[in-house]
């Protein structure tokens, strides 16, 4: 016997009876972003690892320990040895950006994408190594404005509540610009610096590394430090602040929920001003939604105009597919089955079966025949809304016979009649 075959750890089948959720999900999502004027960008599933360690950040937590990286089999593998799976959607899209001088045609541009990404994590619930993001981002010189911020937020909001999620919580908080970040990192060492020693290790290197993300520490001993720490808006500039200000009186008069959270960090070097994150408590441990914020120096650093900013989210899709639950949506029903009631009878209800689809009408047949009975049985399951029998009088009077499943009436009709029925 031969070796069987499981998927690899982290990665899930998407089956045909979870299809109808994704679907929806995904329908939704193109009707939201297609209403806020955001247009689809595909980028490759990998891409140079050196643009994500650019972009997250050699000290992030995906960089370090979640990149996955392609190798190649053969001998000189020189070509593609530095190309890692995309561990989120955002670095190739501004990649992209840049790459087509895209800043030069317009001062604006609205993008969103769906998408599998990758990331090398210990996989548990709600945590794949291969799961799917939806997400946009709002690129130019043009985006710096508080009213972009309140948009973007109230998109991903709104969508969710549109997919009928109800149970979500908005946070929101400001990092201020590149200055103000860096003097808060400066005073969140300062005020860490006491209690150094009871840190977890981690938290000892991310002390050195990226300060910010011993905030979102998971450890107990760093969240009781963490809890004393009294963090507020000191560091801030007076801009920054008013900008905070604008974005939340926007937010407001969109009529968008929020709590203001100044621990909300997000662990990636490219964040300044908003940073926002959407939980849901329904979850359990990976309870994050998703989240987003401003890039104010994203575009810079990967290389592209210094005046250029950006704002986007991502949203995890298998957590909102778990957060949704049931999703009680039926699978569209195959029109037609069409019966060969004899083996001779198979060849014309084949032909039959071909000028149904031609004439866009779904449908179906089970080519190894079998009893009437056995295939009335097939046709059922499949909840075809009718049968088209074909037994030796179809066949000779070059004709079908047309069977309501839901009624149980049937009559015998010309192909063209038939068609016409199923259609009305
Ligand atoms: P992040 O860029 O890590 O903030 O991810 C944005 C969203 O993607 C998260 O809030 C999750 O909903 C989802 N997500 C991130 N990592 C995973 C993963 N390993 N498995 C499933 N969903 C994920």
């Amino acid at each position: 016997m031969g070796k069987s075959f499981s998927l690899p750890r982290g990665t899930a089948d998407i089956l045909p009876s979870d299809i109808t959720a994704w679907r929806y999900l995904e329908s939704s999502a193109r009707q939201f972003f297609s209403v806020y004027n955001y247009k689809e960008i595909r980028t490759p599933n990998f891409e140079e690892t050196e643009l994500f360690a650019r972009s997250m950040g050699q000290s992030s937590d995906v960089v370090q320990k979640q990149i996955l990286s392609l190798r190649s089999q053969k001998a000189d593998a020189a070509e593609d040895s530095g190309l890692a799976l995309r561990p989120e959607g955002t670095a190739s899209v501004v990649r992209s950006y840049i790459q087509n001088n895209v800043d030069r045609k317009e001062s604006l541009s609205k993008y969103f994408y769906i998408g599998p990404m990758f990331r090398g994590e210990r996989p548990q619930k709600g945590r794949l190594r291969q799961f799917h993001q939806m997400g946009v981002e709002a690129i130019g010189p043009d985006s710096a404005s508080p009213y972009l911020d309140a948009e973007v937020i109230a998109l991903a909001v709104n969508l969710l509540k549109g997919l009928g999620l109800k149970g979500f919580t908005l946070k929101i908080n400001t990092l201020g610009s590149k200055e103000d970040k860096e003097a808060f990192s400066k005073k969140l060492r300062e005020d860490l610096k006491p209690h150094l020693a009871k840190l977890s290790d981690e938290s000892k290197q991310r002390y050195e590394r990226n300060v910010f993300r011993i905030l979102d520490s998971k450890s107990k001993e760093d969240k009781a430090i963490v809890k004393n720490l009294k963090l507020d808006h000191s560091y801030l500039s007076k801009e920054s602040l008013d900008y905070y200000t604008k974005v939340k009186e926007n937010l407001t008069a969109l009529g968008v929920a929020f709590e203001e959270s100044v621990d909300l960090v997000r662990g990636l070097d490219y964040y300044t001003h908003t940073v926002f994150e959407i939980c849901d408590s329904s979850l359990g441990a990976q309870d994050a939604l998703g989240a987003g914020g401003r890039y104010g120096t994203l575009v810079a650093q990967l290389g592209g105009s210094d005046n250029v900013e950006a704002i986007g989210f991502a949203l995890g899709m298998e957590r909102i597919l778990l957060a949704l639950g049931k999703v009680d949506i039926k699978q569209s029903a195959l029109d037609t089955f069409v019966i060969a009631m004899d083996d001779a009878a198979v060849s014309y209800a084949f032909h039959v079966l071909n000028k149904l689809r031609a004439s866009n009408i779904s449908a179906d047949m089970h080519f190894k025949g079998g009893s009437a009975k056995s295939q009335m049985r097939i046709a059922n399951k499949s909840g075809a809304r009718f049968t088209v029998i074909i037994g030796a009088q179809e066949v000779q009077n070059k004709t079908v016979t047309l069977k309501d499943m839901d009624s149980g009436e049937q009559e015998e009709l010309a192909l063209q009649e038939a068609i016409s029925k199923i259609k009305s």
